[in-house]
């Protein structure tokens, strides 16, 4: 349907989006900045245990900036994810400045007078976390989200048809072979009458081994119009394979990264691979929880120790909750298996490893 201007309805409603997504970012990200601000000031100043005669006032300004923080972080998570759909960097970003927030706590008190009891620091850092906890629960979802599709996309389609060179318009067979993982003739695009005069086929074996096949070389498509016939023992067929010289072996490894059979065949490695990096995660989590805790737990005491040397306090006071250091663990986790994804994409459809 087309609106006055000729533009199509979709469009608009395309464009009004994108417009106030650009809002909710800007707008956000300006409250944020403010509220974010005051009560940084707010732990700063009432840091100092000389200025707890103004705590009243400041526990009224903390009341006030919690929820514009938290809702502006809201409004910049949800912004960002939808003008930034497909960037998994930026929900990257975002959840570690999600982690840096919530982990205000472990190393603002380096910076200021130390561990503080005032009511209105301690006010002050709950909001900061709060505005962190909403972020971060944006960015996981929206990461693990674009992460998710991505990958169900590549173990559906592989690589995008534009990307391909041989075979492009080839339609798979509705007879078809499908056998996960299998050479070129057990896959959905290897053509049946081609393939009863193939001598690949017949030698039972692969033509991105051989570098030459049926969408590269005109002498198979020429023996199965032909109707060459090709003898049944498969050492007899190999002798048949033609040969093209006038190609260097990368000039061959190139034909085949654009092709449909091998990017089939790169499809199905990346569905294989897939669920073993996932599996990988959870079993290294669930084997290796308590000492990659306790590693965890000693860096961020280490960083505690060396922060507090530099302020000349007293190192290693501060307890580290158990909490954050779980939640830093889950965090590096899920960074972790994004990038792993990102790289076994890259390592399947690009490198064609
Ligand atoms: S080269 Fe082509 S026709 Fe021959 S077996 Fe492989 S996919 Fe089938
Ligand atoms: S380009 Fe490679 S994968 Fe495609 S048919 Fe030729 S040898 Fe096989």
């Amino acid at each position: 349907m087309s609106t006055p201007g000729g533009r199509d309805l979709t469009e608009v409603l395309s464009d009004f989006l994108s417009l106030c997504a650009r809002i909710l970012l800007y707008v956000g990200g300006v409250a944020a900045g403010i509220s974010g601000a005051v009560l940084i000031f707010t732990i700063f100043k009432m840091g100092d245990s000389s200025a707890a005669a103004g705590t009243a006032d400041a526990l009224r300004n903390v009341g006030l900036m919690q929820p514009i923080f938290a809702i502006s972080l809201l409004a910049v998570g949800i912004g960002s994810t939808y003008l930034f759909w497909g960037e998994e960097a930026v929900s990257a970003v975002a959840l570690v400045l999600a982690a840096a927030l919530f982990f205000l706590p472990l190393y603002l008190p380096l910076m200021t007078a130390g561990p503080d009891t005032n009511e209105a620091v301690r006010k002050a850092y709950a909001a900061v976390q709060d505005g962190g906890t909403v972020l971060g629960i944006i960015s996981i979802v929206s990461l693990l989200t674009q992460v998710g599709i991505k990958s169900r996309d590549r173990v559906k389609v592989g690589v995008k048809a534009d990307s391909l060179k041989y075979g492009k318009g080839v339609k798979e067979e509705t007879e078809k072979n499908n056998v996960f993982l299998g050479k070129c003739w057990q896959l959905p695009y290897c053509r049946k009458f081609v393939r009863e005069r193939c001598p690949i086929y017949h030698s039972r074996r692969t033509c991105w081994r051989e570098q030459t096949g049926c969408m590269c070389e005109e002498e198979v498509i020429k023996g199965a119009m032909e109707n060459r016939p090709i003898p049944k023992d498969a050492l007899l067929a190999a002798n048949m394979i033609p040969r093209n010289n006038r190609l260097t072996v990368d000039q061959k490894r190139e034909r085949c990264r654009n092709c449909v059979i091998y990017n089939e065949h790169q499809r199905q490695k990346y569905q294989a691979l897939l669920p073993t990096v996932l599996i990988f995660y959870v079993a290294l989590y669930a084997l290796l929880r308590t000492p990659l805790l306790e590693a965890t737990k000693s860096m961020v005491f280490n960083v505690n120790r060396v922060i507090y040397g530099l302020s000349y306090g007293a190192a290693g006071t501060n307890q580290v909750p158990p909490v954050f250091v779980e939640g830093l663990l889950v965090v590096t986790f899920i960074v972790m298996l994004s990038y792993s994804l990102k790289m076994l994409e890259y390592a399947v459809f690009k490198l064609k490893l």
